[in-house]
């Protein structure tokens, strides 16, 4: 799955329209629009400690964060993505993107 917010910002600047995607069933979430649990804030050691938690943990619902809850998500339609300057864009991002969490993780 592409990034949306890449896809969002390629309409935005007109690199692509919106007859270049097409709507897929998210497949996080499976087109639920919710996932489970809250993912990092809880280690299997807290769940030992206290068997409630896990059960609460198991029924929480949160927004899914790559449908945002539409339960649907843009894709690229396969000629459009197979563009180079579409894949250029995409692995610029990606690239970016993998700056932006290094520089996170060392606390910038
Ligand atoms: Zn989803």
């Amino acid at each position: 799955m592409i990034d949306q917010r890449l896809l969002n910002i390629m309409l935005e600047y007109g690199d692509i329209t919106v007859d270049d995607f097409e709507w897929a069933v998210c497949g996080r979430c499976r087109g639920e629009g919710t996932l489970g649990g809250y993912p990092g804030v809880y280690t299997q050691e807290d769940f030992a400690e206290d068997p409630d938690l896990f059960e609460d943990y198991m029924d929480h619902r949160r927004t899914c964060e790559d449908c945002g809850g539409r339960t649907t998500i843009k894709q690229l339609k396969a000629e459009v993505e197979a563009r180079e300057d579409i894949r250029d864009a995409i692995r610029d991002w990606y690239e970016t993107e993998a700056i932006y969490a290094s520089e996170r993780r060392m606390g910038a």
